[in-house]
């Protein structure tokens, strides 16, 4: 059987890495015990230790929920912000996507959060059969989905939105949302999500 490309494997555990230490980080700053994280966040102690001890590679709904325990973005939890952000930054979704990779929703940050900015964008793919509905995010969150490719859904107001390519929505989610794709081939969208001034959302 072929090995994975170097660079994927790579990739991951730096991901891994990353949020091992991001999540010991966080915790000390706020001086959180595991329980008290596992309180906030709805994962347990044992799988907060994990990652923490970079044991774990969770699934984007797992990191999505700690992201929403910590009112912090996903993408901080994913990247190192930009170390010099008056850069240009020229971002490749295929090398970025798929990390991590162990459930049916694939995220590349393409411009992960930065304070001065209030957002992140993330490209999402999600693999037929996907349905995810997720807890509301800190008060003031606001999301912008635009389908690239493929058909899904999003639940908004209490109905399932269907979204083709080209069309978007914007939604209030600090409330409950959800996505799902019903379809037989991936649904591919862009996630802009918006966190308001002042909102610890922060990097
Ligand atoms: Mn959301």
């Amino acid at each position: 059987m072929p090995n994975p490309p170097a660079t994927e494997v790579a990739c991951s555990q730096e991901v891994s890495r990353h949020l091992a230490e991001r999540l010991r980080q966080l915790r000390a700053e706020r001086g959180w015990s595991l329980d008290r994280a596992a309180q906030q966040s709805g994962v347990s102690k044992a799988m907060l230790g994990q990652i923490e001890r970079g044991e774990s590679s969770p699934t984007v709904a797992t990191l999505w929920k700690i992201a929403t325990g910590f009112d912090c973005s996903l993408s901080s939890f994913l990247v190192a912000p930009p170390e010099a952000p008056e850069q240009t930054l020229l971002r490749r979704a295929d090398a970025l996507r798929n990390k991590p990779a162990s459930d049916d929703m694939l995220v590349a940050p393409l411009f992960p959060h930065e304070a001065r900015f209030g957002f992140e964008l993330l490209e999402l793919t999600l693999l037929p059969g996907y349905e995810r509905l997720s807890e509301p995010h800190a008060a003031g969150v606001v999301e912008h989905i635009i389908v690239l490719r493929g058909q899904m859904d999003v639940l908004v107001d209490g109905a399932w939105q269907p979204l083709g390519p080209g069309e978007a929505v914007r939604f209030a989610a600090d409330r409950p949302h959800g996505y799902r794709n019903h379809g037989a081939v991936p649904a591919v969208c862009h996630n802009l999500i918006h966190y308001p001034p002042g909102a610890p959302a922060a990097d």
